[in-house]
């Protein structure tokens, strides 16, 4: 019985420990995959829309590791997004 469970648990860490599997919440490499990078755009506090996708639907902003965002826009989002919600653009 107690080899058994064990012999089971074995096999799924050999699983999840595969090259990638194992290392995966601290050894991350973080991606770029600002949008707004790579679309080169100007966050502006006019552009509600866009501010929008960088929201839930609660209007809370979105954390950088969903949204994907760089330091740099996510910090000019952050600003854009109080900036709206000052002017009723967003909630
Ligand atoms: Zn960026």
């Amino acid at each position: 019985m107690m080899e058994r469970s064990f012999d089971s648990r074995d096999s799924r860490d050999s699983r999840e420990g595969g090259p990638e599997g194992r290392r995966n919440k601290r050894d991350i490499i973080v991606k770029r995959d600002c949008k707004l990078c790579m679309d080169q755009i100007d966050i502006d506090f006019k552009q509600a829309d866009l501010l929008k996708k960088f929201m839930t639907e609660r209007g809370k902003i979105l954390p950088r590791r969903i949204s994907g965002n760089c330091a740099k826009h996510q910090r000019q989002l952050a600003t854009a997004i109080k900036r709206a919600r000052v002017m009723l653009l967003v909630r």
